[in-house]
Order: structure tokens, then C-alpha cells, then sequence
């Protein structure tokens, strides 16, 4: 075991399992998926801090413990087909794709997107696809979903995205001003959708047709 498998361990007992992080395929996935890698070079040494760190951009890696708490409100069980917003540093895709048989990711700056797809590909995870676009439309092609993400802060929950969701699917999306939100969580039935908040969080926003307009512009909605 390297130092970084040694603090990947730790970060997994001292951040997540001492928080109420119970699922254990979660805490598996967060045991395995490499996060100093998702990193550049010289934040390595503090991939497994228990923080988000830069990723260039002025967007994030979000905090291990966010990743956890809102992976474990999916609830996957290995055969879902899973749509994610916001790829970013693509370690919250990472995780995914260790819990789900299908991963379709969605990133609006184009610049991360050679990095992750080099990622990925090198951590042998081919069942994930990524596009360029706003996410906050989804992605018709591959919907229904069973699980979407969303690692950026919304004004609401768009509708495009309950619309994606299989009956049964979850939904999990902070929601908010640009500056801090909670955490919603969205089940769909067959008769409608059921919210709930399960805990205050802080993600750079959702920029979008159906979120907010860049910094200092009104929403576009
Ligand atoms: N899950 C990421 C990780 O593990 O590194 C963290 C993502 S970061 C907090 C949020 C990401 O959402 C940024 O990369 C940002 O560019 C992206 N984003 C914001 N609005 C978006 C949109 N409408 N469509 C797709 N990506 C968006």
C-alpha cells in the first residue's frame, strides 16, 4: 500500500464512515477510485483532505464527503444507467462508473474534457461517454435515467431533468442562490415526484438555459 492508498483508506474511516456514510458499495468505490489523480500535480499531497480543491476555471473537485453523501442518495446497485452533470475534474464520474453500468456525463467547459477522457481511458472505465453542452437540458439520446446528478448549484430543479427520470429514479441536485444551497433529493412515482433536503451545501453554479446566466448577468429564465 502507497501513501496514497494509506490516505485514501483514512479519508474513507475519518471523513465518511465517522459521518453516517453507510453504503458499503459506496465506501468500497471511494476506497478504489484513485482521487490524487484527478488533481493536478501539485495539489496531490492534499487530494484526500477533507475540502474541495481547485480544479482551474474557478470550478471545484468537490469535497470527498459531498461526493459520498450524494452518491449514497442514488442508491445504485450496479445496473442503472446514470446521467451526471457537471463532470469537472470527472472524480465524482469516477465513483459513478464504479457503481453503475452506464455513465453519461456532461460537461459545459471544454477544456477538462481531453483530461477526464485521458483518465478515464487510462483507469479502464469504457462505460462512460462524455459530451460538451449545457447539461441543464440532459441529455435526451439516452433517457430515461435511473439516476441523475447534478455537482452544480441550480436556482430550481429543472424540469428537463424530471423529465429524463425513469419512474422509481432518483434525483439528487443542490439547490439554492449562487452562493450556497441545500441538497435536494427527488424520487419519481407514478403519481409525481417526492423532494426531500437532506443537507446545506456550497457548489460553483449551474450555468445554463435552465440555471443561471454567467457571473453578474440575470438568470436567463
Ligand atoms: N463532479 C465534479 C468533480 O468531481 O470534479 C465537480 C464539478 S464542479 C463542482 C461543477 C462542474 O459543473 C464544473 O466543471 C462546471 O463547469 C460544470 N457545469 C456548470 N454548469 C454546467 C452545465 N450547464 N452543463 C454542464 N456542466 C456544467
Amino acid at each position: 500500500m502507497n501513501h496514497y492508498d494509506a490516505a485514501r483508506y483514512r479519508m474513507v474511516k475519518d471523513q465518511l464512515v465517522a459521518r453516517g456514510i453507510s453504503d458499503e458499495r459506496v465506501l468500497d468505490a471511494m476506497r478504489k477510485v484513485p482521487r490524487h489523480l484527478f488533481v493536478e500535480e501539485a495539489l496531490r499531497e492534499q487530494a484526500y483532505g477533507d475540502h474541495a480543491l481547485p480544479i482551474g476555471e474557478d470550478q471545484t473537485i468537490s469535497q470527498p464527503y459531498m461526493v459520498a453523501c450524494m452518491t449514497e442518495a442514488l442508491g445504485l446497485r450496479g445496473d442503472e444507467k446514470v446521467l451526471e452533470i457537471g463532470t469537472g475534474s470527472g472524480y465524482q464520474t469516477a465513483v459513478l462508473a464504479e457503481l453503475a453500468s452506464r455513465v453519461v456525463t456532461i460537461e459545459r467547459i471544454v477544456g477538462f474534457i481531453p483530461k477526464v477522457w485521458k483518465i478515464l481511458e487510462e483507469l479502464n472505465y469504457r462505460h462512460v461517454v462524455i459530451h460538451l453542452s449545457d447539461g441543464t437540458y440532459g441529455w435526451k439520446d439516452e433517457s430515461p435515467f435511473d439516476a441523475i446528478m447534478v455537482t452544480a448549484g441550480a436556482p430550481d430543479i429543472p424540469s428537463s431533468l424530471t423529465d429524463q427520470l425513469k419512474v422509481g429514479g432518483r434525483l439528487v441536485i443542490p439547490v439554492g442562490n449562487r452562493m450556497d444551497q441545500v441538497l435536494k433529493k427527488v424520487e419519481k412515482a407514478s403519481d409525481g415526484l417526492a423532494i426531500t433536503t437532506l443537507t446545506p451545501c456550497v457548489f460553483v453554479p449551474l450555468i445554463g438555459a435552465l440555471g443561471w446566466k454567467e457571473e453578474g448577468e440575470e438568470r436567463m429564465i
